[in-house]
């Protein structure tokens, strides 16, 4: 509809994308079409259609329906210069796919320390077992990325801000040295989104977000994206289909009615968490604040430079204290639910421990650490429940 006009906001594209005539017949939001058999008028045809690209022609269920091409197509034209996206039933399954269409036995992958927790089980685990090495660099590295690259180097992983930490990457740098080499560039936007960060047009060659998280927005769906720059989609398409990745209409048609709504909830739920992270700050019993969008935070200048805007999850560091003390904390929050997973209505708070998942970057906090999502309800209650708790916290760190 619009994806092609660079003159077109990301809210209004976000609305708009992958509403195709033919798909929608006049309906607001595609409908579910549901298959695995497609009937054929003749062998013949059924023949052609073998042979055929099936990218938006029904095929066969494996290969979608409008309602998956519908929500592939929005997430593709929210990133300028992208050449395709393909869909997965989720995040984790996202990064597996995008990491097997690059790399091959033998080859080294270089992944941030700060990486998403599974993202490294994959990379020392099941990748490991097929050849492949990783290695694992600083965060903060930037251009000095050139050092470590060595023969088999093929790909290098970023996750900007890291999830637990928030360590800001220096992309661009990155990827200038990587294209320099020929070396692909794999990026985790699942806290930005392409709305707040274009990755594709930052020159990243595959850009990954756990769906899961804000393009479907109430913590009901498991979904991933990988979206392709130029050159990139066939290699992740068909390594996808050997791998028989689906995403079923069902859940393709949640993530398209979440998205709608996404750049609105981004807002909402940024302009929150930055109000309590800056609340946070002045509270004598915390540490340290890690949110992109604080001078306190590592790659804050890259931040400034990089980003629109800040989403709704960071953490923070308690002065002091034990398990116990942090769990009196989270324990009696009346506004936050404890548990896995952010990017939903509702805000959570979960004990972290990032520096146990580290291997060339172990920093010591200066206290338990808490992370927070933060959702849709109004700040000062959480506000006020937040102060609560960091009394509970006090009494019991301090006796
Ligand atoms: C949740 C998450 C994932 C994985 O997504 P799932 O849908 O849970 O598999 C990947 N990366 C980041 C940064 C995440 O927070």
């Amino acid at each position: 509809m619009s994806g092609s006009d660079k003159t077109v906001k990301p809210a209004t594209r976000v609305v708009q994308a992958g509403r195709r005539p033919e798909w929608t017949a006049g309906i607001v939001n595609p409908p579910v079409w549901r298959a695995s058999t497609i009937l054929y008028d003749s062998v013949a045809d059924l023949r052609a259609a073998a042979g055929r690209d099936t990218h938006h022609r029904l095929f066969y269920g494996r290969r979608g329906t409008p309602t998956q091409w519908s929500l592939a197509d929005a997430l593709t034209e929210l990133e300028p210069g992208a050449e395709g996206t393909f869909l997965y039933p989720s995040g984790v399954a996202a990064i597996a796919a995008a990491l097997m269409s690059v790399l091959s036995p033998g080859d080294e992958l270089l992944l941030v320390d700060s990486a998403y927790d599974p993202t490294r089980a994959l990379a020392t685990g099941l990748l490991a077992r097929y050849g492949i090495t990783t290695r694992f660099y600083d965060p903060v590295i930037g251009a000095g990325i050139a050092d470590l690259i060595g023969p088999d180097t093929r790909a290098i992983f970023m996750e900007s801000p890291g999830s637990l930490t928030f360590e800001v990457q220096d992309v661009p740098a990155i990827v200038a040295v990587a294209h320099a080499r020929g070396i692909v560039t794999l990026l985790d936007n699942t806290w930005a989104t392409p709305l707040l960060f274009p990755a594709i047009e930052r020159g990243v060659d595959l850009t990954i977000m756990a769906c899961t998280k804000y393009v479907v927005g109430h913590s009901d769906v498991m979904m991933g994206s990988v979206t392709a720059g130029p050159g990139r989609f066939a290699a992740l398409r068909d390594t996808s289909f050997a791998l028989g990745q689906h995403l079923s209409p069902d859940d393709a048609w949640l993530g398209s009615r979440g998205l709608r709504t996404m750049a609105l909830r981004l807002r909402e739920q940024g302009e929150s968490a930055l109000a309590i992270a800056r609340w946070l700050e002045g509270r004598p019993e915390v540490a340290q604040v890690l949110h992109p969008a604080l001078p306190s935070c590592p790659g804050h200048d890259l931040f400034v430079r990089d980003f629109r805007g800040a989403t709704g999850l960071f953490a923070f560091a308690l002065d002091g204290g034990d398990e116990a003390a942090r769990a009196a904390l989270i324990d009696g929050l009346a506004h936050f639910g404890i548990g896995y997973s952010w990017g939903g209505y509702e805000s959570l708070a979960i004990p972290i421990d990032p520096h146990r998942h580290r291997s060339v970057t172990r920093r010591e906090p200066a206290g338990p650490m808490v992370r927070l999502q933060i959702g849709l309800e109004d700040v000062g209650d959480l506000i006020a429940d937040l102060d609560a708790g960091l009394d509970r916290f006090r009494h019991a760190r301090d006796g």
